[in-house]
């Protein structure tokens, strides 16, 4: 595995000696754990060339949140990177990505309006200003991003559409604890006490998946999600049933998104549950009501 720090350098690395051969790309921001290597693991199964960045970017984090703490453990990064057949780690510094002077970026479109988008202002043209000049570097054939992170997915493939980027762009699934506890770096400041509480917002996500499913509206799902969290002490910043590609609420569409974000103590965790509709239930009885 190659370890490159220089944009100059990464684009020598790529052009030889195939210059052809499919290249997939998992963008990180470090602290690995397994939900980033099932990404790695899925761009090996396919690509000729896999290439992984660890950059904390200090563009999506805002100015109360925790850029500096961000857990950073670069040879323990490596090592797993070496391990799952990782061709290309791209280690950046910020002075690399964001030289001096550097100022132009990308505004998130209008999927980054909502939730994540309110809670964290800015986070969003964060993400995209980052991944397309990752995308640039890089210059994969796919990328591959985790539904753990529904809503970013959801930008990136907005930027992608209307930026006219030439890349697919690949989801995996959540990889979760036995606990169903989604797996995140940000797991790692809890206390054990607190990681007992994190197990809520799966719970309230699978509570509100069973409501969903037997016909209930999603207004009533949102809270009764907000109330398992509020009962293990989270502070909410939303539980709401959306559309999983535009975001908006949910109107009865054949995919619906249940998606949580709250306040462990001082850490912020988010989650979220696609439930696929059957033909009986994909109606929400208050839009029945409404049309009856
Ligand atoms: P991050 O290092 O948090 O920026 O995450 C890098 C990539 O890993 C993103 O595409 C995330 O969505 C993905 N990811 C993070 N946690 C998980 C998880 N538990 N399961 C699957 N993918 C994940």
């Amino acid at each position: 595995m190659r370890v490159i720090r220089s944009a100059a350098a990464l684009r020598r690395a790529l052009s030889e000696p195939e210059p052809e051969s499919k290249r997939g790309f998992v963008a990180t921001m470090g602290a690995l754990h397994e939900g980033h290597l099932s990404l790695v693991r899925a761009a090996r199964a396919t690509e000729d060339v896999v290439v992984m960045s660890i950059f904390v970017n200090p563009l999506q984090f805002g100015p109360q949140e925790d850029f500096a703490a961000y857990p950073r453990d670069e040879d323990r990064d490596l090592a797993h990177a070496e391990a799952e057949g990782v061709d290309v780690t791209f280690v950046p510094s910020v002075e690399e990505m964001y030289p001096p002077g550097a100022n132009t970026g990308v505004r998130a479109g209008s999927i980054a309006r909502t939730l994540e988008g309110i809670a964290r202002p800015g986070h969003f043209d964060g993400v995209c200003t980052v991944v397309a000049k990752l995308f640039n570097m890089v210059e994969p054939h796919r990328s591959y991003f985790g539904q753990k992170d529904a809503q970013q997915v959801a930008v990136i493939k907005q930027m992608v559409r209307d930026l006219a980027f030439g890349v697919e762009i690949v989801v995996c699934p959540t990889v979760r604890d036995a606990d169903g506890l989604a797996l995140s770096s940000r797991n790692a400041y809890l206390t054990p006490r607190e990681r007992e509480r994190a197990r809520s917002l799966h719970r309230a996500l699978e509570t509100g998946r069973e409501l969903l499913e037997s016909g209930s509206d999603a207004d009533v799902v949102g809270e009764t999600m907000a109330r398992v969290m509020t009962e293990s002490a989270i502070e909410i910043d939303y539980a709401s049933v959306v559309d999983p590609e535009t975001f908006e609420p949910w109107r009865g569409e054949d995919v619906a998104l249940l998606v949580v974000a709250g306040k462990v103590g001082r850490t912020r965790l988010i989650d979220n549950l696609p439930v696929t509709m059957s033909a009986e239930t994909s109606t929400p009885p208050s839009l029945l009501r409404k049309r009856g």
